[in-house]
C-alpha cells in the first residue's frame, strides 16, 4: 500500500485528508509536529509522498522541507494559506513539488497526489523526434538518460530536482526552440493551471546556477524576453 505522510497541526483538516486518501487506497502516518514527521520519515522506508503544512507549531514547513531535502528527494505537497503567493514560491524554491492552498477539497489534494505519483513512474516528458531511441542522447555538452532519468554537462553529473530535469530535458528535446513559459509549465508540471509563471522562472534560475557550476563561463538557457527560454550551445556571458 502507498504511503502517504501527513503533517498538519489542525485536526479538522488532517481528519478530512485522511479520511480521503484512505478511501481512495492510501496509507496515512498523520503527525501534528514537524519534528516528529521527520522523525518518522528517517525511520520509515516507505514513504511515497509528504503533505507538509507551512504553519507548524513546532517549525515551518519550509524548515521541514529543507531538513527533508537533506536527505530525501520523496515529493511534497505543501498546504499554504490563503493568498500566501509568496510562501508558494519559497515553497517551491526550496524543494516543494506542488502547493495545495487552504480551504481545498480534499479530493483536489488526492487528485494531487495521484498526478504526481504518476510523473514519478514516468519521469519522462515527451519522447521528442530530435531525441534517438536509446537510452542516452547528446546535445551540445549534454549527455540525457531518460531511463534513469539524469542529465550530465561535460560528463558531470548534474544534481537536479524533478522540475529542473523536466525541464532540462525539455529544453534539449528541441535545441535553440524558443519555448515559452506556459509550454514549459503545460509540459512539465502536473497541474499548469493552478501553477505560477514564476515556477517556471524559479526552476530556470536554480537550473542555471547548477550548470553554472559545472561550466562557469557558458550560459546555455537563453532568455528571451517576452516569449520565454531556448537553450543554445552555450552562449557566453556578457
Ligand atoms: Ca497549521
Amino acid at each position: 500500500m502507498t504511503r502517504i505522510l501527513l503533517v498538519e497541526d489542525e485536526a479538522a483538516i488532517a481528519d478530512t485528508v485522511v479520511y480521503a486518501l484512505e478511501a481512495d487506497g492510501f496509507a496515512v502516518q498523520w503527525h501534528r509536529l514537524g519534528q516528529e514527521a521527520l522523525a518518522y520519515l528517517q525511520k520509515a522506508g516507505d514513504v511515497a509522498l509528504v503533505i507538509l503544512d507551512v504553519g507548524l507549531p513546532d517549525a515551518s514547513g519550509f524548515e521541514i522541507c529543507k531538513a527533508i531535502r537533506r536527505f530525501s528527494e520523496v515529493p511534497i505537497i505543501f498546504l499554504t494559506a490563503r493568498g500566501e503567493e509568496l510562501d508558494r514560491i519559497i515553497g517551491l524554491e526550496i524543494g516543494g513539488d506542488d502547493y495545495v492552498t487552504k480551504p481545498f477539497s480534499p479530493r483536489e489534494l488526492v487528485s494531487r497526489v495521484r498526478a504526481i505519483l504518476r510523473r514519478i513512474r514516468e519521469p519522462v516528458v515527451q519522447v521528442s523526434e530530435t531525441m534517438s531511441a536509446g537510452t542516452t542522447t547528446t546535445v551540445f555538452d549534454f549527455t540525457v538518460d531518460e531511463q534513469r532519468a539524469t542529465i550530465t554537462l561535460h560528463g558531470h553529473l548534474l544534481d537536479l530536482t524533478r522540475y529542473e530535469y523536466l525541464i532540462l530535458q525539455y529544453l534539449l528535446s528541441q535545441p535553440e526552440r524558443v519555448f515559452t513559459r506556459d509550454q514549459i509549465m503545460n509540459t512539465v508540471w502536473t497541474q499548469p493551471e493552478t501553477s505560477l509563471d514564476r515556477a517556471v522562472d524559479t526552476h530556470i534560475k536554480s537550473l542555471r546556477s547548477k550548470l553554472r557550476k559545472v561550466q562557469p563561463s557558458r550560459e546555455y538557457i537563453k532568455t528571451h524576453r517576452g516569449l520565454g527560454y531556448s537553450i543554445g550551445n552555450a552562449f557566453h556571458e556578457p
